[in-house]
């Protein structure tokens, strides 16, 4: 029996897919190695007033600076760190970072505003972001103003108790809580409502179909007032063109976040921004 089970396995296990497991396994060991040596770097991206251009915020977004094959996006190790629960350890690393930039800003006498964290549905599962969260804030001597969480939407739709707990334990050490990708899940407004979010991001899809589908430019107003109605900020992601900025302006979105203000940026030129403070030419400020 044993031996017929074994042929059998051996159907479902070809050479090619085991090469594929094997190298799966490598880059995860790899991984795993490249966040204890350190090689987990974070970029920023501004998040502005969409009236002023003021930088409200700035978005934590990782990046792994392999050894050898140079910075590695997100899109590469995310999905594979979700499925083997390695985001648990990975999301650790990034709020530490976090607040140690933070404090780094503060230290340097810049005007610091919150950095805002992405969170894998995951992670809010495993329960333990919001006790991070308070240790690495009281560890640095930081406001937990100063941080914001962003989970994309899938992770609010299981409503079953344990996530909605770890949310609101989040929510409790004073950390504000956002929507991301707003549009790509099946989540409700009043569903969100019901789990007291500040704030929904509109997923780029809808910001970059604006100007083309006058039913998708009629449900992000829909979406906008009715996010202002239940006390939720609105942030547009994905604002490639001053056209698009200018239409979000007209429908009152209170945030705005794309390569048309800024790319994501190294810390040093993250800096350089915060400095600034404004980011919109003249021609794009809201008389
Ligand atoms: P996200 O949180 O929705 O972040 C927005 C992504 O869109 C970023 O890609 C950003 O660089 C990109 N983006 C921003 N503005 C524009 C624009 O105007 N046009 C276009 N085409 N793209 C724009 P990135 O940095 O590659 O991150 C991809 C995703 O990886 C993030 O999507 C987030 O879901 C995930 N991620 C990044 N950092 C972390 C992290 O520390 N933890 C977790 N769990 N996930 C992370
Ligand atoms: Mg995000
Ligand atoms: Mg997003
Ligand atoms: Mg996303």
């Amino acid at each position: 029996a044993a031996k017929a089970r074994g042929k059998g396995m051996y159907c479902f296990f070809e050479p090619h897919m085991e090469r594929h497991l094997v190298m799966q396994l490598t880059r995860l060991t790899e991984l795993k190695l490249g966040i204890g040596r350190g090689e987990l770097v974070l970029h920023y991206q501004p998040r502005v007033r969409g009236d002023t251009g003021e930088i409200t915020s700035m978005e934590a977004l990782v990046r792994w600076n392999h050894p050898e094959r140079g910075m590695i996006p997100p899109v590469e190790f995310i999905p594979m760190a979700e499925k083997t629960g390695l985001i648990v350890p990975l999301g650790e690393e990034v709020i530490r970072m976090v607040c140690m930039q933070l404090a780094r800003w503060k230290e340097e006498g810049l005007p610091v505003v919150p950095i805002s964290v992405n969170v894998a549905a995951q992670q809010i599962d495993a329960g333990t972001v919001s006790a991070i969260l308070a240790s690495a804030l009281t560890g640095n001597g930081l406001d937990a103003g100063l941080i914001e969480v962003e989970i994309t939407e899938s992770a609010t739709i299981a409503e079953d108790g344990q996530a909605v707990t770890e949310l609101q334990a989040i929510q409790k050490t004073g950390v504000k809580l956002y929507v991301d990708d707003f549009g790509t899940g099946y989540s409700c407004l009043a569903q969100l409502k019901r789990l007291d979010m500040d704030g929904l991001k509109i997923d780029r899809a809808f910001t970059s179909q604006m100007l083309n589908s006058p039913a998708d430019a009629a449900l992000f107003e829909a979406i906008v007032s009715m996010a202002h109605a239940l006390d939720m900020r609105v942030v547009a992601e994905g604002v490639e063109t001053a056209e698009q900025l200018a239409a979000l302006q007209t429908l009152s979105c209170d945030e705005v976040q794309g390569y048309y203000i800024s790319r994501p940026v190294p810390a040093a030129q993250a800096k350089g921004l915060l400095e600034k403070r404004y980011l919109f030419p003249e021609a794009d400020l809201v008389a």
